[in-house]
């Protein structure tokens, strides 16, 4: 990568790392600091970027006071299972989204605006359910500023209501509790509030001051109350954004569109996206070549808080991936790649601990591992089955070797496929890899050992046991 960066031969920058002292392979990974040693001996020059780098391409923007203005609350709808998120969302939508937009046809984006009778303008995430929610938080895209608390009034607080109120708090979002199905001749709506009570969530009819509102989305009945609530709820936050700067926003879904390509929902949290602007968003980057609204009419520009599906990425992002508008497709391009190259070492170090030495650090940073696994290939059956008898012995209740796999014969592609999946090395005795297998297990980062005296392979896995076994106590 870093030859075909600089359009120098493959073969002269492993030369060169060579002679540095660093016996470096075509697909190993080498450290920036040496990088950088290597493209300034071939006469390059370096630009480093970093998630600094990218922070100050997105903080260039501070946002004064007299620029903020006001902007629509994000809400997401969560309670249990059954108790109605999906039918709330849809009814709200039904009976608002419509109204003076004549001819707009709803899609499903993944959110939606309404406007109340009052003139507030909210903003509704589709994906009922903390599961969303959580996983967007996870990635760094904290966009919803209230939830609806759905609680069924002829059920009571179930496990996901009170899954639901711990992320809200985790979250530090507000909450309104929405007893819904009144409707239902059974529905007992005082019980949801004392059920309530138990988790701390006091709402305004037991003298809290958590706003509830009794609805039903089947006849409708509580709906304007629950906007209404929703807008208070709304004015005292006083959420505001900056409209005039450089748009930055969150991906509420994204998928790839068989005509149109990567097509991706972009909730705008703060600026304006304009149609040809040049963002990345996660490890992602395009230029806005159209913008949908939630009525699927092309716009020319989403302020904050506006939901669009954008066109004209480059690849598909993750929902929660955060968006930003950058100056130059250069930049955008580094950061992504930047990105990428980061996400890429991540899963490398999580996924392949393979070798003896860092399944003994992996040990010691999680106190779980009280297993070594490892692969057995010997020359023949008599040499396997003693290699494994020993392998057995090591070890007591709380460390043990786990053969996964013994066999007779040349180590085999099959055999690096299995190690790596397991996170385990390759002992060999007596036998060698095959070409491919030794490619594969380069690129896999996988461990072979190759050994010719039991007593040292047995030595080896003992220490490494004894790793494990001191990282226990
Ligand atoms: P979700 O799993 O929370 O999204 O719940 P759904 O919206 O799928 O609703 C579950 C069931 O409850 C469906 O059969 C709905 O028709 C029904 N339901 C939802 N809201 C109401 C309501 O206000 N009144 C009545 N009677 N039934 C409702």
């Amino acid at each position: 990568e870093l030859a075909n960066r600089m359009a120098e031969r493959v073969a002269d920058v492993v030369k060169a790392l060579m002679q540095s002292g660093i016996m470096a392979t075509q697909n190993q990974s080498i450290d920036a600091d040496t990088a950088e040693l290597i493209i300034e001996e071939f006469g390059h020059r370096v630009t480093r970027v970093s998630d600094s780098d990218v922070e100050d391409v997105i903080d260039s923007v501070d946002d004064s006071e007299e620029d903020l203005m006001p902007r629509p609350p994000v809400i997401t709808v969560m309670g249990h299972v059954d108790h109605g998120k999906t039918s709330l969302l849809d009814a709200i939508r039904n009976a608002k989204v419509v109204s003076g937009e004549a001819g707009g046809i709803t899609q499903h984006i993944g959110a939606y605006q309404v406007k109340t009778d009052d003139g507030a303008l909210l903003t509704f995430l589709d994906t009922p359910g903390h599961a969303a929610f959580t996983s967007m938080r996870s990635r760094g895209a904290q966009v919803t500023d209230i939830v609806i608390l759905v609680v069924a009034a002829d059920d009571a607080v179930m496990p996901q209501t009170i899954e639901a109120i711990n992320h809200a708090k985790a979250a530090e979002v507000p909450m309104i509790v929405a007893i819904n199905k009144i409707d239902r001749p059974e529905a007992n709506p005082d019980k949801v509030r004392t059920d309530l009570l138990q988790h701390e969530v006091i709402v305004e009819k037991m003298s809290g001051d958590v706003q509830d509102v009794e609805v039903s989305a089947i006849t409708g009945q509580g709906l304007d109350e629950l906007l209404e609530a929703i807008a208070l709820q709304a004015e005292i936050l006083e959420l505001k954004a900056n409209p005039g700067r450089a748009a930055q926003g969150a991906v509420i879904e994204a998928q790839l569109d068989v005509g149109r390509g990567p097509v991706a929902t972009v909730l705008v949290q703060n600026g304006t996206l304009r149609q040809g602007d040049i963002f990345v968003v996660g490890e992602q980057w395009g230029r806005v070549r159209a913008m949908e609204n939630d009525q699927g009419k092309r716009v020319k520009e989403a302020g904050p808080s506006v939901p669009v599906e954008v066109l004209g990425l480059n690849g598909t992002p993750e929902a929660g991936d955060v968006l930003n508008v950058v100056d130059t497709e250069a930049q955008a391009r580094e950061i992504a790649a930047y990105r990428e190259q980061v996400a890429k070492d991540k899963r490398a170090a999580a996924g392949a601990a393979t070798t003896l030495e860092q399944l003994m650090a992996k040990a010691k940073a999680d106190e779980n591992v009280a297993e070594l696994p490892i692969l057995v290939k010997a020359d023949v059956q008599g040499s396997a089955e003693a290699i494994v008898q020993a392998m057995e012995k090591i070890g007591n209740d709380e460390v043990r070797v786990r053969v996964l796999h013994s066999g007779v014969g040349a180590i085999t592609e099959t055999d690096v496929g299995l190690a790596e999946a397991s996170g385990a090395p390759i002992m060999g005795f007596n036998v060698r890899a095959n070409a491919p297998a030794r490619n594969s297990a380069n690129q896999k980062s996988v461990e072979i050992r190759y050994y010719s005296v039991i007593y040292d392979l047995v030595d080896d896995v003992k220490a490494a046991a004894s790793g494990l076994l001191s990282a226990e106590i």
